[in-house]
This record gives structure tokens, C-alpha cells and sequence, in this order.
């Protein structure tokens, strides 16, 4: 039975001299991986070769999980063009599509996820600067932990409960315990971060984000990439780029 779906591609390898296995987001049947026989001829019905962060309507073959399902039309519109105008920008967009591959399974929607994937990639090719596009990746992997069940607790301790006031001195970040933890009770806890008072703002309070500069954004998203590395127990591809400090 042929189906209809919205779709972004997440991936993308050439197949031959003519054709590509694409893995698409879709807003209804989840994570797909299609076969696009042809699409990389100049006439194709894909409209021309299928890259990174393609999007359109799409019309295809469906095949049981693990098999390929057929392309039959990918109607391409050109919406996020706006990403290749800026390598940090682009940078961005590419650690999140990771991180959608990675937590995303076939055939298993998220219909809210693929609509605020497509606003997190419309408002990043907008950014104006770094630290504005760095603090929407913060929020984009911060809500796709959330839609997975694993969304971190930041404004109380995790332990104990109790919740942040200016007495608190130190904060610490504890991936095992999925958040924030407090100096009282951070001696039960191996494996934890101690955060600096301008990161642990930013994390406590996430409207902080907004005014942060890009170095302290880069010192939160290194938070983050260190509970991606833990939680998938491998480092993101893409966290290389977001490592090395703002003057790099
Ligand atoms: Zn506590």
C-alpha cells in the first residue's frame, strides 16, 4: 500500500551512480529508511539528489521494519537553505539530526518532535549569532531527551528535593541521577560535574539561556555532551565542534 508522509532527511549515503539510501524523519511513520532509485539523475522524481535536511512531501512504498522502504516522489522544498550560509550555524542542525538518528527507531512516530524539529531548524538558519543559535540546540536536545523519557530535572535537586535559593553555593551535575544535584547531598553521587555559578544559572533557570554569551553557552553544552556520552555510551560525532572554546 503506498503511503504519504511529511519528511526530513536525516541521512543520506549514494547508493550508485544514480541512486541513494536516504533515512527520513516523517511526521507519521517515524524514521524510515528508503531506497531513492534514480534520485540522483537530473530528471528525478525526487527533484534532483536527496541531501542533509531535504524536506517535502513524500510519497513511497512502505516495507516491513529493517527493509528499505521505495521512494516514489519526494516533492523538495527548498526551506532550509538558510543552514549552509553558516558553518556554526550548520554545525548546529548536524549534532541535532545525530541526535535524532540516534534516539529515533523505525516506523515509531513522534509527530511533536518532527514538528519542533522543523522550528528548531527554521529558527536556527535565522540565528543572528552563535550564541543565539547555541542556545537553541540547548533546547532542542534538552526537549528530545524529554519526548524519550529521560528529561533531566534542573529545578530542584534530584536527591533531596529541596529547591534553588541564593544560599546555594554549589551545584553539581549527575547524569546517573538524570540532573542537578545539591552540595548536601552530592557525597552519595560518583559520577558528577561540578557546575560554575554562570552555568548552573543558565541550567536552573533556562530563560537564562537567552542572555547568555557563547562562551558560558559552550560551558552548558558541555554539560550536555557529557550526559549524551554517558547515555549513549558513545560521544556524539558532532561534539567535537562544540568543545573547544568561543575563539576557536
Ligand atoms: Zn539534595
Amino acid at each position: 500500500m503506498i503511503a504519504k508522509d511529511k519528511a526530513i532527511c536525516l541521512r543520506k549515503v549514494d547508493y550508485s551512480e544514480s541512486s541513494q539510501v536516504v533515512t527520513f524523519f516523517t511526521r507519521q511513520h517515524g524514521k524510515i529508511g528508503v531506497m531513492a532509485k534514480g534520485s540522483r539523475r537530473a530528471k528525478s522524481t525526487s527533484g534532483g539528489a536527496i541531501e542533509v535536511f531535504s524536506y517535502g512531501q513524500m510519497v513511497f512504498y512502505p516495507n516491513e521494519t529493517g527493509k528499505l522502504a521505495t521512494l516514489k516522489e519526494f516533492d523538495q522544498q527548498p526551506v532550509f537553505m538558510g543552514l549552509r550560509r553558516n558553518l556554526f550555524v550548520m554545525n548546529c542542525a548536524l549534532f541535532a539530526a545525530e541526535l535524532m538518528d540516534h534516539f529515533t527507531h523505525e516506523n515509531d512516530p513522534h509527530p511533536e518532535l518532527f514538528d519542533g524539529f522543523v522550528r528548531f531548524l527554521t529558527d536556527v538558519q535565522t540565528a543572528s549569532d552563535n550564541a543565539e543559535a547555541l542556545s537553541l540546540l540547548i533546547i532542542f536536545q534538552l526537549t528530545v531527551l524529554g519526548e524519550f523519557g529521560s528529561a533531566l530535572v534542573l529545578n530542584r535537586c534530584v536527591n533531596c528535593s529541596s529547591s534553588w535559593n541564593d544560599s546555594v553555593k554549589n551545584i553539581y551535575f549527575c547524569s546517573t541521577a538524570n540532573g542537578l544535584i545539591c552540595a548536601d547531598c552530592e557525597g552519595a553521587f560518583v559520577d558528577k560535574l561540578r557546575l560554575s555559578k554562570p552555568v548552573a544559572d543558565c541550567l536552573t533557570q533556562l530563560r537564562n539561556l537567552k542572555n547568555a554569551d557563547e562562551r558560558l553557552l559552550r560551558g552548558v553544552e558541555k554539560v550536555i555532551i557529557y550526559h549524551l556520552t554517558e547515555i549513549l555510551h558513545k560521544r556524539p560525532k558532532m561534539a567535537k565542534y562544540f568543545t573547544a572554546s568561543a575563539s576557536q
